[in-house]
């Protein structure tokens, strides 16, 4: 019952005033935007790693941390970061060992039949109307290409500004370690820095 824990908790935590150390304004204090992963083990790691606390920066999460289409949600997020919550920069994150890098969207589909939530023939009606859910479900084959593809989006979303630097790295979930992949002053068009 993790819900009823959860509850519990929650109760003390408020009572004791847990949260006064976490008292923040919703303007990130560092200026950032951070698209990652929702794997388990980035959820005190990433920002520990990052030394981000309550307030710094706006993060987003999903499965693989990936923006897989540039009108879609992680992109309105983006997008409203900057414009609306004052982000200067973005930060693409993506993981070693990312379940995403390893998605087996006919395995993930199998499931579901096994499952009884749908019918082989339920599937194969809609991979008749255009569906295709095997590429829906697919992630990426590699964890530095799918940040790279994530930074050119962004970069060349029509809505982001030109002199907002773009950052691509790589976390290893087991130490923090981070690698950079492309640093993202270093594309920002000459002229437009700061
Ligand atoms: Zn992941």
């Amino acid at each position: 019952m993790i819900l009823h824990e959860i509850l519990q908790h929650n109760d003390c935590f408020v009572k004791n005033e847990e949260y006064v150390p976490y008292e923040a304004t919703k303007i990130p204090k560092k200026r950032m935007v951070v698209v990652s992963c929702m794997d388990a083990r980035l959820v005190e790691l990433l920002p520990k790693a990052l030394n981000l606390h309550n307030g710094d920066a706006k993060i987003i999460k999903n499965a693989g941390g990936i923006i897989s289409h540039p009108f879609g949600s992680i992109m309105r997020s983006i997008v409203t970061a900057v414009y609306e919550l004052s982000a200067e920069e973005v930060y693409i994150i993506g993981h070693h060992g990312c379940g995403m890098s390893q998605s087996n969207p006919k395995g993930t589909l199998q499931k579901a039949i096994d499952r009884g939530v749908v019918t082989p023939e339920a599937l194969q009606t809609l991979e008749y109307t255009g569906v295709d859910l095997e590429k829906w479900l697919f992630g990426f084959s590699n964890v530095v290409d799918s940040i790279k593809a994530n930074i050119d989006l962004v970069r060349n979303h029509p809505l982001m500004p030109k002199d907002v630097p773009v950052h691509g790295l790589v976390i290893a979930p087991d130490t923090g370690k981070l690698d950079l992949i492309v640093d993202g002053y270093k594309e920002i068009p000459v002229g437009m820095k700061n």
